[in-house]
């Protein structure tokens, strides 16, 4: 068994955000391409990740994150604060998947005080409209 990554690398905390909802903000400056935290969640299947995804859904949440072609990571259950981590079409950080970890690293430095983002690249198959910046016409 792969062991699990502990908490956030950096310091961050989940705060209301003008994108929506929840978001996660940078407490320290955090340089470009460091690790900031692992997107926690329970391993499934995609099979599994459907279905749970079409009750998400109709609440407006995204959850389950790709890991690879067999398995997706559910951030409903065993989530950590990565889950809260919103979409930006011109993000801050970005996701890279080491073995069954995803990370989320900063795209470029940051300063405290900034939201984090990340693009989920989800083609518009949720059907949510993307309130990154106004005017914005991407669908999540
Ligand atoms: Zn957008």
């Amino acid at each position: 068994m792969a062991v699990e990554p502990k908490g956030p690398l950096k310091k961050i905390e989940k705060r209301r955000s003008k994108i929506a909802g929840w978001g996660v903000f940078a407490l320290e400056p955090i340089t470009k391409n460091s690790r900031i935290v692992h997107y926690a969640g329970e391993k499934i299947s995609w099979e599994e990740s459907d279905r749970r995804e079409r009750k998400y859904l109709k609440k407006g949440h995204i959850w389950c994150f790709i890991l690879n072609r067999r398995w997706v990571r559910d951030a409903a259950v065993g989530g950590n604060i990565a889950r809260f981590i919103n979409h930006h079409c011109k993000p801050n950080c970005y996701t890279q998947i080491v073995g069954d970890v995803i990370w989320i690293r900063a795209a470029r430095n940051i300063a405290p005080g900034e939201e984090l983002t990340y693009n989920y690249e989800t083609n518009g198959g949720a059907g949510i409209p993307c309130r990154c910046t106004p005017g914005c016409t991407y669908e999540l």
